[in-house]
């Protein structure tokens, strides 16, 4: 089968691979019918997640279901299914108490050995381990971009967006708007603020989320904290999502909110450690949070909020692929050519 392959810092290859085959019972064998490109494959593409020559990309996905090992219970051959970006147990004490995100059993696809040794996305099969707690059917006369971010950016974006305990009434800052910035955007408006303020540099990405009912506020032309404070009347936002991960954006985030106000991380961070303003954040009394999005509990609500017309994802897509074209496509998305690929196997 065809599929992108990593090949060295800043290489993609899409070469043909031994189609993956079931080993285990609780696995699912898929044909996938499209596969995105993430954020996070960046991370892999600059060699910031070590992975060896040869392994294969993607973690956002969706597909039909080819086979089924003998345990799996939720699933058969011919169904439609978006799969979490990474699979969990759903019987471990975590899972059971509902932190999917932190699951003992946890192995993410599309980065190679390191984390967990799957397979990837971007290609033409992948097998699913854990298939009954890592997937969800995709509703009928849904169609495959509208449910494929429900298995990452989606669910992140929700995640997101919840944790920052936006009230009704309230001045929410995003910071990013990269899919997952853009993805807040959408989710923050189902919790009632007054405004959704979304800081970028680029363009093209401040004009889609406005389009997503935001105000965009471009960092390049006017200082996003100054911006943040003047719109929400001198006192700075209520809650900020950071959907970045660098530390210039953390900090923004921090130095945007009010007194008494919620920043929720879920940009996935380039630097281990750096700096961290203790005393500002006991100071403002500032509650922090953060962390990787716990896909599994929100696929399903999601999907419902689509399927309901809701929530519109698909309406980030920016270019339309075929995976023979995933080279081009990662150099057109770390350049910030591009929004949002999907790929066409
Ligand atoms: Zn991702
Ligand atoms: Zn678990």
């Amino acid at each position: 089968m065809k599929a992108a392959t990593f090949q060295g810092v800043g290489e993609v290859k899409v070469i043909d691979v031994p189609k993956p085959s079931i080993k285990n019972p609780d696995e699912a064998l898929l044909k996938v019918t499209l596969g995105a490109i993430c954020g996070s494959d960046l991370h892999a593409y600059h060699g910031r997640i070590p992975m060896s020559v040869g392994e294969l990309l993607g973690h956002e996905f969706v597909g039909v279901v080819e086979e089924v090992g003998s345990a799996v219970r939720r699933f058969k051959p011919g169904d439609r299914v978006v799969v979490s970006f990474y699979t969990s147990c759903g019987h471990c004490a975590l899972c059971r108490k509902g932190w999917f995100n932190e699951c003992v059993n946890m192995a993410t696809f599309g980065f190679g050995a390191v984390l967990g040794d799957l397979g990837g996305g971007q290609a033409e099969y992948v097998v699913v381990p854990l298939a009954d707690s890592s997937m969800e059917h995709i509703p009928g006369g849904m169609s495959d971009e509208q449910a494929i971010f429900v298995g990452d950016i989606l669910s992140t974006g929700f995640f997101a967006a919840e944790r920052a305990e936006i009230k009704p009434g309230d001045v929410v800052a995003v910071i990013g708007a990269g899919p997952v910035g853009l993805m807040a955007t959408m989710c923050a408006q189902l919790f009632g603020p007054s405004r959704v303020l979304v800081v970028d540099m680029v363009d093209s990405r401040l004009e889609t989320a406005q389009e997503l009912g935001g105000i965009p506020i471009n960092a390049s032309q006017m200082h996003p904290v100054e911006s943040i404070a003047r719109l929400s009347g001198g006192l700075g936002a209520d809650s900020s999502i950071e959907a970045v991960g660098a530390a210039a954006s953390v900090d923004t985030a921090i130095q945007c909110v009010r007194g008494g106000g919620t920043i929720s991380m879920v940009g996935v961070p380039s630097e281990f450690t750096g700096d961290f303003p203790y005393y500002y954040m006991w100071e403002k009394s500032l509650t922090f949070r953060s962390g990787r999005c716990n896909v599994q509990k929100y696929m399903r609500p999601l999907l419902d909020l689509i399927a309901a017309g809701r929530l519109k994802p698909d309406a980030i897509i920016s270019h339309r692929m075929k995976l023979d074209q995933a080279e081009e496509a990662y150099r057109m998305f770390d350049a910030r050519e591009a929004t949002k690929i999907v790929l066409t196997p």
